[in-house]
C-alpha cells in the first residue's frame, strides 16, 4: 500500500501561493484567525494556521475573545474585523460558545473574506458547483490530495462516512463536481460495511477512532482519512485502522501527517484567491 503523504500535496499548494502571491504586486494578504475562548483544540488549528501562513508568507492576525462574551458585543466586534480592508480573509473558528448564535455570525461574514465557506452564499455556491465559492478547507484537502496525486474521480464510486457541514455534505458536492458517482453514509446507514467496500475511493469522515478496519475497504480501494480523535493510549489516530488496511488498499492517507496537513494549505491558497478578486 502506498501512503498518500500530506506534506507533498501542502508543497504543491505552496508553489501555486507562491506564484499567484508574485502577481499582486508586493500586496501580502491578511488573514484574520477569530476565536472566542481558550479550547485546546481551537488554539491548536489557531497555531497550526499561523505556522503555515507564516510559511508561505502570508500575514496573519489574531482576535480572540472571552468565552462568556455576549452574543451582541460578540456579533459587534465581528461586523469590524470583517469591515477591515486589511483583512483578506478570515477563519472563525467553531464551535462557538452557546450564547453566541453561531448561525447568525454566518450570515454577518462577506461571502468573498469566508475562507472556509461557512456562510450560506458560500454553502449555495458549493452546492451548485459554482467555483466562485469557497469550499470548507477539511473537504477540499479531500480532492487537492487526490489530485496531486493525480488520481482519477470522473466516473469512480466515492464512499463518503459522514454527513456534516464541514466535510461530508461540501465533500460530496466537490465530488459530484468532479463526476464520481457518491454515497455518502452516516449512523443511519443500514449495511455500512457494504457501501464502504463498494467504494473505489472510501473517505472516512466520522470522528470515530480507527473504526474502518480491512473489513470496510474494498480491494485496491484508495482511502482517504479526515478523522482526527485520540485512541485508547492517548495517541492520534484517524477514522481507518491504517496497519490493519496495508494489504487491502491500494494507498490510504496516514494519521497524522495525511488529509490534516493539507487543510491549512488550502486556506492559504484560498486567503490567496481572496486577494486576487479583490486586487487584480
Ligand atoms: P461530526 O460533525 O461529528 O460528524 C460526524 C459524521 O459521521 C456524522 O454525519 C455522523 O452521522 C457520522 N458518523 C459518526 N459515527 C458513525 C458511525 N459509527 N457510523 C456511520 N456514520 C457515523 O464530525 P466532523 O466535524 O464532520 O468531523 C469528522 C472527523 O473529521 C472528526 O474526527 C474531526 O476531528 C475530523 N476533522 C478533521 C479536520 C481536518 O483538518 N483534517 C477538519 C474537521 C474535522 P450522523 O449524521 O447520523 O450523526
Amino acid at each position: 500500500m502506498i501512503t498518500l503523504k500530506g506534506a507533498d500535496v501542502s508543497a504543491r499548494i505552496r508553489e501555486e501561493v507562491q506564484a499567484a502571491l508574485k502577481t499582486l504586486d508586493g500586496v501580502v494578504p491578511r488573514l484574520a484567525i477569530v476565536r472566542v475562548g481558550e479550547n485546546p483544540d481551537d488554539i491548536s488549528y489557531e497555531r497550526g494556521a499561523t505556522k503555515r501562513m507564516d510559511k508561505f508568507g502570508l500575514d496573519v492576525r489574531s482576535y480572540v475573545f472571552p468565552g462568556d462574551i455576549r452574543h451582541e458585543d460578540f456579533a459587534a466586534e465581528f461586523a469590524k474585523i470583517n469591515q477591515d480592508p486589511e483583512n483578506t480573509g478570515i477563519l472563525l473558528l467553531r464551535p462557538l460558545p452557546k450564547q453566541i448564535r453561531e448561525k447568525d455570525i454566518e450570515k454577518l461574514m462577506d461571502p468573498d473574506k469566508d475562507l472556509d465557506g461557512i456562510c450560506p452564499v458560500n454553502i449555495a455556491r458549493v452546492f451548485a458547483g459554482d467555483e466562485s465559492g469557497f469550499a470548507p478547507c477539511t473537504a477540499e484537502a479531500v480532492v487537492e490530495v487526490l489530485r496531486a496525486n493525480r488520481i482519477p474521480i470522473s466516473g469512480k464510486r466515492v464512499t463518503i462516512v459522514g454527513r456534516s457541514m464541514v466535510v461530508g455534505k461540501p465533500l460530496a458536492m466537490l465530488m459530484l463536481k468532479e463526476h464520481a458517482t457518491v454515497t455518502v453514509c452516516h449512523t443511519r446507514t443500514q449495511d455500512l460495511k457494504g457501501a464502504c467496500r463498494n467504494g473505489e475511493i472510501l473517505v472516512a469522515a466520522a470522528g470515530r477512532a480507527k473504526m474502518l478496519d480491512r473489513e470496510y475497504v474494498g480491494k485496491d480501494a484508495i482511502v482517504l482519512d479526515v478523522g482526527i480523535n485520540v485512541d485508547e493510549d492517548g495517541k492520534l489516530c484517524g477514522d481507518v485502522d491504517f496497519d490493519s488496511i496495508q494489504d487491502t488498499a491500494s494507498m490510504a492517507t496516514p494519521v497524522p501527517g495525511g488529509v490534516g496537513a493539507v487543510t491549512t494549505a488550502v486556506l492559504a491558497k484560498h486567503l490567496v484567491q481572496a486577494a486576487l478578486r479583490k486586487y487584480t
